[in-house]
């Protein structure tokens, strides 16, 4: 099996696994212990789990707090909902985690358009009284690269705070530096699921979700999990010491799928872009057929997210393509683990299948 669907999750990373073991000891070594408990064994845990935040700090801006959440959609919902805005915008390709959590708040919500390459425009106008802005580093589905920086610029002068989705960028690119809240999810990184977070600027007041012992400063009650917090540190830690090594790989994959998958069309700007996602079309595609002939190659189809729901991807409609186009397209996601020669070969199985469907 080769599996080409890393924006959906990466493998875990054999190092963050190795730092996880130790918290799911069993009686005898007494990993096992609540973090939030004062006795040793305790204090031993809680002291992994810090250890972990710096590691995830240091992905991150600075000058804020790293709260664990069970995954970057709590982390997303506790940044929107715990800000209690009274009028929102979002860009319109944001994951579901921003898109439906924002329908769902009482706020009034603008939509921040995207061009026919996948980006939101830098300038894009903020009206005003927006209390919060939100738009993503690196879109999951067509991997763009948005202007996240400038667009905190607009948001700040407009009064609003920004808030950045960085699950799909988080230990591949620089921080959203001009962000207040930042979301990170562990299993995008190489390291466990289960696990995010939301980075706070400091100073930003937010209301909890969760109610109950008022771990996590208050704003995130439930106890920890130690193997999680320290496997998600052990994954960021060895995000940030290879991040050149894993970027030069990446673009090495990027430029031999593009070579050799020459008959389709890129869905989304080929700089502009994180290069281990390549969503591709093919006119008169079928999607599903091409997915069942390829058993052995796990990729997934260009409308990930509405997948089951037989509706195309929001993301593809809103960079212009027709429905018929978007039910036409695929995403190969790449990363860390991918092999060169895994490459060639789900290259060439993809070439033949789709001339064996006559497009
Ligand atoms: N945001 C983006 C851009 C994502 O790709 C995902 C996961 O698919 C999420 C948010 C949600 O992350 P999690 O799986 O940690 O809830």
């Amino acid at each position: 099996m080769i599996y080409l669907d890393y924006q959906a999750t990466t493998p875990l990373a054999p190092e963050a696994r190795e730092a996880m073991l130790p918290w799911l000891s069993g009686p005898e070594a007494m990993g096992f212990a609540n973090p939030h408990s004062p006795h040793r064994p305790g204090r031993a845990a809680a002291a992994a789990v810090e250890v972990a935040r710096e590691q995830i700090a240091a992905l991150l801006p600075a000058g804020g707090r790293v709260v664990f959440t069970g995954s970057a959609t709590e982390a997303l919902n506790l940044a929107i909902v715990g800000r209690k805005p009274s009028r929102l915008a979002v860009s319109t390709i944001e994951h579901a985690a921003v898109l439906d959590t924002a329908a769902a708040s009482s706020a009034r919500l603008d939509l921040l358009e995207t061009d026919r390459d996948g980006l939101v425009a830098a300038d894009s106008d903020i009206a005003g009284g927006t209390d919060l802005v939100a738009v993503m580093q690196v879109n999951n589905e067509i991997g763009t690269i948005q202007p996240v920086d400038a667009i905190a610029e607009k948001a700040h002068a407009a009064g609003a705070l920004f808030l950045c989705d960085a699950v799909q960028g988080a230990g591949k690119l620089e921080p959203p530096r001009g962000a207040d809240m930042v979301a990170v999810s562990a299993h995008k990184l190489y390291g466990p699921k289960g696990i995010g977070a939301l980075w706070v600027r400091d100073g930003i007041d937010l209301t909890p979700l969760i109610h109950g012992g008022g771990q996590e400063q208050g704003l995130r009650s439930g106890t920890l999990s130690p193997a999680l917090c320290a496997g998600f540190g052990a994954a960021a830690a060895l995000a940030k010491a290879r991040m050149d090594e894993d970027g030069a790989h990446i673009q090495a994959l990027w430029a031999k799928a593009r070579q050799l998958l020459p008959d389709w069309e890129l869905n989304g700007s080929a700089d502009r872009r994180w290069h281990g996602n390549l969503n591709l079309r093919r006119e008169g595609l079928d999607v599903a057929r091409l997915m069942s002939d390829l058993r052995n190659v796990a990729f997934s189809a260009g409308s990930a997210c509405a997948s089951g729901s037989g509706r195309p991807s929001h993301v593809l409609r809103a960079i212009g393509l027709s429905d018929r186009q978007a039910k036409s397209s695929i995403r190969i996601g790449f990363g860390r683990y991918t092999e060169m020669g895994g490459i060639e070969d789900a290259c060439a199985c993809i070439n033949a299948a789709a001339a064996a469907q006559g497009v």
